[in-house]
């Protein structure tokens, strides 16, 4: 297998992989793969509520708080929540990135279902997303129905450390963080947050899975006319089997939760992350120009590193030679070009190693 740095999906941990394998087509014992049995069966039942179990020992999710094992992605989180939450009100946005653009900008196009609308709290659109707004020139709506930010912007590695943000929203005001690209990287303080959301293709699992981890006062304000696949109370009230969950992908998130509390926890994954993602920035802050990662220190992500090469004429080489060295997905998004370098949680150190190795040895080249 290659080292692979792609931005999502990504890669999943060997060890799961091959325990995936080992019970692919007799699940302990049972005669049958897991995602060939009734999801009301009492087999995947008790993977379902082993996965919440550890879930919320890894993540320390208060009992108030339920954990939605949805389907639809992330994308569709962007219209639920401001349908399941405004109830009449406006909803604050803080802008820092393409991911939290276009949870705004579904909110705004859906907002008026709910009766309510969505303003912007702050945006660091016009410095080029390569940092985030100080908390204290935000300008916050005290009677809003909520404030939403993206924790981590996968596109151009910015990501929120600095509680300053979410201690300056007003007292009252719940916080709804997209966290889909660094959920399970380090611990967070779940009850500061109103409603947690992630898709699963980065550190949870497979796509196909939306966790929603929502506090249990948000639910039940959504407008009677809403799908009700699409109502977090109905959902909730049916420990998400209201309909067929995705139950493959389900089970694979289970056995990612047993290997993340094998290694340790969320506090050993932080350990590992830092030290990851600081050996990267290291060696491009200390390459002289060659690459460059435009983001200020206090903000860059430990989940995705992008870079440029200053000399872009150079980029496809870069590639063609880091597939040849078994290092994939490191091109950028076409929205900022360049590479970037996703890495999540099941990627080791000696990973993000080999990478560095094949910078080196490439801006030795041809720097
Ligand atoms: N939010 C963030 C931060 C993302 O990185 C992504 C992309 O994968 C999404 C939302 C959209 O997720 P999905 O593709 O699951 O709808």
């Amino acid at each position: 297998r290659v080292w692979n740095f792609s931005a999502g999906p990504g890669a999943l941990p060997q060890p799961v992989l091959e325990q995936v394998r080992d019970e692919l087509l007799n699940w302990h014992g049972a005669g049958m793969g897991i995602m060939e049995m009734s999801h009301r069966g009492k087999e995947f039942m008790s993977v379902l509520e082993q996965t919440e179990a550890d879930l919320r020992a890894l993540m320390g999710i208060p009992a108030n708080y339920k954990v939605l094992f949805l389907q639809g992605g992330a994308t569709q989180q962007f219209a639920e929540i401001p349908l399941n939450l405004l109830a009449g009100r406006s909803a604050d946005h803080l802008v820092t990135g393409s991911w939290s653009k276009k949870a705004y900008k579904e909110a705004q196009r859906v907002a008026s279902q709910a009766g309510g609308s969505a303003r912007l709290a702050g945006s660091s659109e016009a410095g080029g997303f390569v940092g985030l707004p100080a908390a204290g020139t935000l300008d916050f709506d005290p009677k809003a129905a909520y404030f939403h930010l993206c924790t981590n912007e996968t596109i151009h590695g910015v990501e929120v450390f600095d509680d300053a943000l979410i201690d300056a929203v007003p007292a009252g005001v719940p916080v709804v963080a997209d966290m889909s690209s660094h959920i399970l990287s380090r611990p967070m303080d779940v009850s500061r947050y109103g409603l947690i959301y992630a898709g699963a293709q980065k550190n949870i699992g497979p796509s196909g899975i939306t966790l929603v981890i929502v506090r249990d006062d948000l639910l039940g304000h959504a407008p009677a006319t809403l799908p009700t696949v699409m109502d977090y109370k109905v959902m909730a009230d049916n420990d998400s089997m209201l309909n067929t969950p995705p139950t493959f992908a389900i089970y694979i998130a289970g056995l990612v939760f047993q290997w993340l509390k094998g290694l340790g926890g969320l506090a050993a994954m932080e350990a590992r992350n830092a030290e990851k993602a600081g050996l990267l920035y290291d060696f491009i802050d200390a390459s002289g120009g060659f690459y460059r990662n435009p983001v200020e220190k206090s903000a860059r992500s430990r989940m995705n590193v992008p870079f440029v090469l200053t000399d872009a004429a150079l980029d496809a080489d870069f590639l063609a030679g880091a597939k040849a060295a078994g290092l994939s997905g490191l091109k950028g998004h076409k929205s900022v070009g360049g590479m970037r370098a996703s890495l999540y949680n099941a990627t080791p150190v000696e990973g993000v190693k080999a990478l560095i190795d094949y910078m080196r040895d490439f801006q030795a080249r041809r720097g």
